[in-house]
């Protein structure tokens, strides 16, 4: 019922009256009738009126501008399972004996399989601090916060909030403990590759550091006066300093990186351009590791839509990689191959690899190598001014790019690094490209 409806009969009765008194003193004209019929039509008038006014003070109390009787209808409808399930968090419902009650779709998501209404929530999650706070919410009638590790059967960081609620409908045997789920496994992984790689830049920078002050105090030291030696130590400081700059270069690139990964470039590069003048420059560390460098990309090659500074990074850091570790007499060949269908990458890519027939990477290191400090040789890429980020970079080269790295490598056949990167689209733009260079 609404104001309208409310209304009705009063103007139904009011109107009866008017008529009524109009009727009988047209034709009876009886006087004494008059203020009787006046005085009752007042009355009406009145309790009319005074309903209005009490309607509108309940309206006054109600929060928010809702009509108070469509309220009342809400309230009558509400269901707490379809509150629960609209909220999108996952959420479960466990009587006073830790059985589920019930569970929305959320939760399920988060736990598959693992999770049964009617079942007692220790099947679901079997740690012994959940078990034990779970106690303990069961007998002291407390709100409590838990973050634990669930086996669910990935294993999964979770917080759940337990909070006591007065609905006693969905317990026979006496209240009901809302259970609220956060999945912070993702935020955990992350706080962890955070301190790992602070833990692992410190480690990097402290062992050249630690070697400076220790030619320094040699030189101070028992060195003084030795000029041969002085001048050893000086050299191999610097070899110590190098080492340093190279790794904050590479920190400082990876954090520039990290911020531009999800704005792509949109200017247009061309690779081959890019490719020569990589080869040129390396041209001493070739003859030093005593490796054949070739540049095989046909000279019309198509642009690719990318940052040049940082496809010159890219490139150099993958040729630097085969110069340095592939081995003596080795050949490193930059080329550009075609799509084949088993290979899932988009058709507006193009394929440069870098291919060497050097010794090769165990299959058991493929997968890690793109990893933040990791080596198959330690040594060995110390040895060679190797921080250890190289490909890291290149992965966030491509990610940033859109494109893709793809690593094949047999030991003594040696190793390929195919690198995918999306074309220029506009054929005009390349065109005018072309006719630039
Ligand atoms: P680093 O600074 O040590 O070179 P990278 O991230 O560039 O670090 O490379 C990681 C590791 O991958 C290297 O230490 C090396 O062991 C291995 N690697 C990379 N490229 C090649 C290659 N062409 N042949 C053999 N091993 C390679």
């Amino acid at each position: 019922m609404n104001r309208i409806e409310l209304t009705k009969p009063y103007l139904f009765f009011t109107a009866f009256l008017v008529v009524s008194i109009s009727i009988f003193t047209f034709f009876e004209r009886p006087s004494y009738l008059i203020p009787v019929f006046i005085l009752f039509s007042c009355t009406l008038f009145w309790l009319y009126i005074n309903s209005l006014r009490s309607f509108s003070d309940k309206d006054e109390n109600l929060t928010g501008s809702g009509n108070f009787i469509l309220n009342e209808e809400l309230r009558a409808n509400l269901n707490i399972e379809k509150i629960l399930e609209a909220i999108p968090s996952p959420l479960i419902l466990v009587d006073k004996q830790g059985k589920i009650t019930f569970a929305n779709a959320n939760s399920e998501v988060l736990l598959p399989k693992i999770l049964k209404v009617g079942n007692h929530i220790s099947s679901t999650f079997r740690s012994p601090i959940f078990l034990e706070t779970l106690e303990k919410v069961l007998t002291q009638n407390e709100n409590i916060k838990l973050n634990f590790d669930a086996n669910t059967p990935i294993l999964k960081h979770i917080e759940v909030h337990f909070v006591q609620l007065p609905l006693d409908s969905y317990s026979r045997t006496g209240g009901t403990i809302l259970m609220s789920l956060v999945d912070q496994s993702e935020s955990k992984m992350v706080d962890q590759m955070r301190s790992d790689f602070v833990s692992n830049a410190s480690h990097e920078l402290r062992t050249p550091l630690a070697s400076i002050i220790g030619f320094i105090e040699t030189i101070k030291g028992h060195a003084k006066s030795d000029k041969e030696n002085r001048e050893l130590f000086l050299s191999l400081m610097h070899d110590q300093a190098i080492r340093m700059q190279r790794l904050v270069d590479d920190l400082l690139s990876l954090s520039k990186l990290e911020l531009q990964e999800k704005s792509p470039p949109l200017k247009t590069c061309n690779v081959n351009k890019i490719i020569n003048k990589i080869t040129e420059s390396f041209l001493p560390l070739s003859k030093k590791y005593k490796v054949k460098l070739v540049n095989n990309l046909p000279s019309n090659i198509t642009n690719i839509i990318g940052d040049e500074t940082q496809i010159h990074q890219l490139f150099s850091n993958l040729i630097e990689n085969s110069l340095k570790y592939s081995g003596e007499k080795s050949t490193v060949k930059v080329e550009l191959i075609k799509k084949q269908k088993h290979i899932k990458i988009k058709n507006n890519m193009i394929g440069i690899q870098i291919v060497d027939n050097g010794k090769g990477i165990p299959a058991e290191h493929i997968y890690r190598l793109t990893e933040r400090f990791y080596r198959v040789n330690e040594d060995l890429s110390r040895q060679r001014q190797g921080t250890g980020l190289g490909l890291s970079i290149v992965k966030h080269i491509l990610n940033r790019h859109q494109g893709e790295l793809i690593i094949e490598s047999k030991i003594n056949e040696g190793s390929k690094f195919t690198v995918w990167l999306p074309k220029e689209k506009d054929k005009a733009q390349a065109i005018k490209n072309a006719k630039a260079a």
